[in-house]
């Protein structure tokens, strides 16, 4: 069984105030708060083990440097790769994906080549291909999605052709809360021969993955939506990709040998970690993913969906609300307007009650031109949320209509 008091134990910044009320955090799709132990363990290689990695024959180098790599073991385990040297460490989903736009363009994108992504993309996923089409005179072409939420399958079918090179797709929407039938997206994709990046921002924490089931070719996510510290991220690649691709960035651990005349190149994955990591982030990381995994993603992802189900269903009740994304998948994230309250005077009003959610373009600002609007708010819940939480919420958003008349 799912113990959320338990767990909210473990989240010190659950118990704080804002302006003297109870804090009521519901901006998690923005960045998740840490556990105690993951801070904890930082700490401890700051105060204990702090040297650099891959360098030293000292102590504290060894010991920083095996820390880092067994967190990166306990990455690929939590998302079932198949080598560690298919596991990447970036400084987040953003740097992740802006490494394969340049390095798997470099090495497989030519004139007019087409690149697919989705009109529901976070900015990181669109701006990132966007330039590579600008570098290699490649098409960016768009699958629009319904007002539902969901994805224009019809659409997507017209525009996946083999032209198509590389399809980069988010698992879950950051503002809809869609969850993208990814499985189905690669199978179509690869049979036209284009790959597959899945940007896993919004679903790591929410959503078991098993990148070999998935057969996806990039699986990108970041640090601090999993409840690990902020600067780290991940990359999967799959091996046989990424032994093709240039490295991206040099100096430091990416090396083998430096010539004037010729510098060769490290092995996967140190290949694509030029200069310094972040490694005491990276250690953080894996404690991170261990808390995640000591509790159960699956019954993390039953708690949640059960708390998701009852939230929508509040939140729907309010008068003159309406919500954004109502896709049949969805997961974790309620977008919505509330009669014509702007959006950034609903997140105020909200805040000045403790409560904690985002408003604003919410980095997808195609999404918002869909739906003809400026900004939305966004209430994008965690494990350690509650139902009385939701209620806070709900109390919260009846008091801001009051406020502005509303009937
Ligand atoms: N992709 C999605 C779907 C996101 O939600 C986010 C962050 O909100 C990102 C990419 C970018 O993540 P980061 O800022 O950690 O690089």
């Amino acid at each position: 069984m799912f113990d959320v008091e338990k767990v909210r134990a473990d989240f010190p910044i659950l118990g704080e105030k804002v302006y003297g009320k109870r804090l009521v955090y519901l901006d998690n799709g923005a960045t998740a708060q840490r556990p105690r132990r993951v801070v904890e363990k930082m700490v401890e290689y700051y105060y204990r083990y702090n040297s650099n990695v891959h360098r030293g024959v000292h102590f504290l180098s060894n010991r920083c440097t095996d820390a880092n790599e067994e967190a990166r073991e306990l990455v690929r385990g939590f998302i079932h790769a198949a080598s560690d040297k298919e596991i990447i460490f970036t400084r987040g989903t953003t740097e992740s994906i802006n490494l394969v736009a340049y390095s798997f363009g470099e090495a497989f994108i030519q004139p007019g080549d087409e690149i697919l992504v989705t009109e529901m993309e976070h900015h990181a996923n669109i701006v990132p291909w966007q330039m590579l089409c600008e570098r290699k005179g490649a098409v960016l072409k768009v699958v629009p999605f319904l007002d539902n939420g969901e994805l224009d399958w019809e659409a997507f079918g017209h525009l996946l052709t083999e032209k198509v090179k590389l399809v980069g797709v988010a698992y879950v929407s950051n503002v809809l809360g869609t969850v993208n039938p990814v499985g189905k997206i690669i199978e179509r994709a690869h049979a036209v021969g284009a790959k597959v990046l899945v940007d896993a921002a919004q679903a790591i924490q929410h959503i078991p993955i098993d990148v070999q089931a998935l057969d996806c070719d990039f699986l990108v996510f970041s640090g601090h939506k999993i409840y690990g510290p902020t600067g780290v991220g991940v990359l999967y690649g799959k091996e046989c990709l990424l032994e093709q691709m240039p490295p991206w960035q040099g100096g430091g651990e990416m090396i083998k040998e430096v010539r004037f005349e010729k510098t060769t190149y490290n092995e996967l994955p140190f290949k694509f970690e030029a200069g310094t990591p972040d490694f005491i982030g990276v250690i953080g990381l894996g404690e991170a993913l261990k808390y995640v995994t000591d509790l159960g993603l699956r019954e993390i992802a039953a708690y949640e969906h059960e708390l998701f189900v009852y939230a929508t269903e509040r939140v729907k009740e309010i008068p003159g609300m309406r919500i954004f994304g109502e896709a049949a998948s969805k997961s974790s994230v309620i977008s919505f307007a509330l009669g014509d309250i702007h959006h950034s005077d609903t997140g105020i009003l909200l805040d000045k009650q403790g409560i904690a959610v985002r408003t604003g373009q919410l980095c997808a600002e195609p999404t918002m031109q869909h739906y003809g609007v400026t900004g939305m708010v966004r209430a994008s819940l965690a494990m350690y949320n509650t139902r009385e939480e939701i209620d806070i919420l709900c109390e919260g958003l009846k008091k801001v209509a009051n406020m502005f008349g509303m009937k």
